[in-house]
């Protein structure tokens, strides 16, 4: 028997950096500092893309978006998680919730929480009650604690679109 929801779970980790934009959640924060990739390196937003993919039993968002393709040289994550959106579509599924955490020792996350909520809420077609999102430090411990990088893990729902 074939279930109507599938769940997944998705984590990603990017460095910090001088010299780079801070983008998480497509909102972009000040700071001296942005998260290193070929992206734009936006960790929460990778985090939730491998969490519907694997919800969906799709291969990774390397196997997507290799970073070694011009294509997705500074690409935006909205862009990517679009596209996986778009994959989930065409195999029947759709997105019901989405579950984040950031950890990130700075700049401060909870100020802009609800501007990526919205922002991430848009792009995934789902209601922002439907996206849950925190943030929480590391507590000063490893290398997070020491604000080398900032990591993301997520969680999500899928379910069969009425029309598949
Ligand atoms: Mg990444």
């Amino acid at each position: 028997m074939s279930l109507p929801f599938r769940i997944g779970h998705g984590y990603d980790i990017h460095r910090l950096v001088e010299g780079r934009p801070l983008v998480l959640g497509g909102v972009r924060f000040e700071s001296p500092v942005g998260l290193l990739g070929h992206s734009d390196a936006d960790c929460l937003t990778h985090a939730i893309c491998d969490a519907l993919l694997g919800a969906a039993g799709l291969p990774d968002i390397g196997h997507f978006f290799p970073n070694t393709d011009p294509a997705f040289a500074g690409a935006d994550s909205q862009t990517l998680l679009a596209r996986v959106i778009k994959e989930l579509h065409g195999r029947g599924w759709q997105p019901a919730n989405v579950d984040a955490t950031i950890i990130a020792e700075r700049p401060k996350i909870a100020p802009q929480l609800e501007a990526m909520r919205r922002r991430l809420a848009t792009t995934l077609g789902l209601p922002p009650e439907a996206v849950g999102l925190k943030a929480t430090t590391n507590e000063g411990t490893g290398s997070l604690g020491r604000g080398e990088a900032i990591a993301a893990h997520a969680v999500c729902l899928i379910e069969r679109r009425s029309d598949a």
